[in-house]
């Protein structure tokens, strides 16, 4: 399909004897490369060898030969808003498309971090309207009169599955990305993975990072900003859960849908009675028949890139839901039988790295409201970013919104990394600045960011150039000519 095919090819001989991720590592002592059979008893594993160093704070592993588990036209790394959006487009333009998703669910933080409402939403067309249009037909009441943009995590899971599976992408969940490969031309040419399936490696000819932090990109080695810059200072992660067990005429004063003074209601509520929640703005959402949603946790300082650091939030978050939970049960009345039904099995993480970009949008763009001839879509949402510590009011840093914010373009070239080839990011970690980010960072942005990168990886193949070497309104017209 590609003219870039014969170089694949020559990449693949060369890593024949074993994929060499990082040359600089080099083995203790190569032991003979293994390889899982056809013939391995189900359960077998590839082993690991390699020696602790003398100083013992490293482990030198060993050279393996990791199985190719696939090989597809486009691969897309994270099954979030923005991976759907790419996934989706990719396939439906043509392309073979695998999706790879640590999850055991796809929907990101729409379902494994039990979000529930969707924001940006109003002025977006494509697959965005498509996907609120499923969640409002096949959702409650609440869907319906938020027309989709208050659903239901469930059905977003089983709607999400069902739309790639008809548009044939193959999907892997409860699979992490470990690795990127590049070939001799910089071009990003496989990436390796960890999963019950031992490490794998999958081969592709575009790729599109939407892991919401990063993760493909930065194997790839490109270059990507954190947090505010100068300290690294983030936004705070936070759990979300859902509740029932409440009466609903009752309680109908503290629910967000009512107004902003809900938050405002519900915060008074539990500080009066003892509760200090860490974020200081607790929203309550009506979902359907007696299920809420709650969000009324903030950990501060917390690296998305820190298992241990994530684990520890984690444990703190779930605890402080079940202590407030606990706390407004006392309070009796409506509340009386308030109960957890789930908390989110992935911790809300706001920001992770920001890859470098072949454009980047800046808190500048959005108080000119930039206005861009390659736009993939335009953003409203205003800048959003949450208190960085635990001092002040806890809730919004509003120092960071003295730039003001227009309506604003979100740059096809925002979507195209700058530093390797083949390479397209959407979602959270598309090329801009820390406050800039704060705003286009919402689920109504990150789909069509989605739905932009991966109609570019499936039309630059298609053409045989690399996705820098397009202008987005070429792509939308060789879409166009097709239809
Ligand atoms: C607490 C909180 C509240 C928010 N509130 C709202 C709101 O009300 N409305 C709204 O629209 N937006 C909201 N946002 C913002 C929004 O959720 C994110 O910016 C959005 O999720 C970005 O979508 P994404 O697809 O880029 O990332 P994500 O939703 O984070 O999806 C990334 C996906 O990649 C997967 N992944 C990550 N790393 C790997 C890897 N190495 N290998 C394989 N898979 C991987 C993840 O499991 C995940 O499924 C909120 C965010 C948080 C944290």
């Amino acid at each position: 399909m590609d003219p870039t095919t014969s170089s694949r090819r020559g990449f693949l001989r060369h890593a024949a004897g074993g994929l060499v991720i990082s040359a600089s590592l080099t083995a203790p002592e190569t032991v003979q490369a293994q390889s899982q059979t056809p013939d391995s008893p189900t359960g077998s594993v590839l082993r690991t060898r390699g020696q602790l160093s003398s100083d013992g704070r490293t482990f030198l592993e060993s050279e393996r030969a990791v199985p190719v588990a696939g090989r597809a036209d486009v691969l897309v790394c994270g099954g979030g808003p923005a991976g759907i959006g790419a996934a989706l487009s990719a396939a439906r333009a043509g392309a073979k498309v695998q999706l790879l998703e640590v999850a055991g669910c796809l929907g990101g933080v729409w379902t494994a971090g039990l979000l529930t409402k969707i924001l940006d939403t109003e002025n977006k067309t494509g697959i965005m309207k498509e996907l609120l249009g499923e969640f409002m037909m096949r959702g409650g009441a609440v869907a319906r009169k938020t027309k989709g943009t208050v659903y239901d995590p469930e059905i977003a899971k089983l709607v999400l599955e069902e739309l790639c599976v008809a548009a044939g992408v193959q999907i892997q969940l409860h699979t992490r990305l470990v690795g990127t490969v590049l070939d001799e031309r910089n071009r990003v040419a496989a990436v390796l993975t960890e999963s019950k399936s031992g490490r794998q490696a999958w081969l592709a000819d575009r790729f599109v990072d939407c892991s919401g932090d990063g993760d493909l990109a930065a194997h790839a080695g490109c270059r990507f900003d954190v947090g505010t810059g100068a300290d690294c200072a983030c936004q705070p992660m936070s759990m979300l859960a859902l509740l029932t067990g409440v009466e609903p005429e009752a309680i109908q004063p503290f629910v967000r849908e009512t107004g902003s003074e809900a938050k405002r209601r519900l915060l008074k509520l539990m500080e009066e009675n003892g509760i200090m929640p860490t974020y200081r703005a607790p929203t309550l959402r009506h979902l359907h028949s007696g299920v809420y949603s709650l969000m009324t946790n903030h950990e501060y300082g917390v690296s998305a890139f820190d298992a241990g650091a994530i684990t520890e939030a984690t444990l703190r978050a779930r605890r402080e839901i079940h202590e407030i939970v606990a706390g407004m049960r006392k309070l009796g009345g409506p509340w009386k039988e308030l109960s957890v039904v789930a908390t989110a099995e992935q911790i809300g993480v706001r920001e992770g790295r920001r890859i470098r970009g072949r454009f980047a949008i800046t808190a500048e763009g959005l108080a000119e409201g930039l206005r861009h001839e390659e736009a993939v879509c335009r953003a409203t949402f205003p800048i959003d970013v949450h208190a960085l510590d635990g001092s002040g009011n806890k809730e919004i840093s509003k120092s960071f919104k003295q730039g003001g914010l227009k309506p604003y373009d979100i740059p096809y070239p925002s979507l195209v990394a700058a530093d390797v080839d083949g390479l397209l990011m959407a979602g959270r970690c598309i090329s801009g600045d820390f406050i800039a980010h704060s705003s286009y960072r919402v689920t109504g942005n990150s789909v069509p960011m989605g739905e932009a990168a991966g109609l570019a990886a499936a039309v630059s193949l298609r053409k045989g150039v690399q996705p820098h070497e397009l202008n987005w309104n070429d792509i939308k017209e060789d879409v166009s000519v097709r239809q």
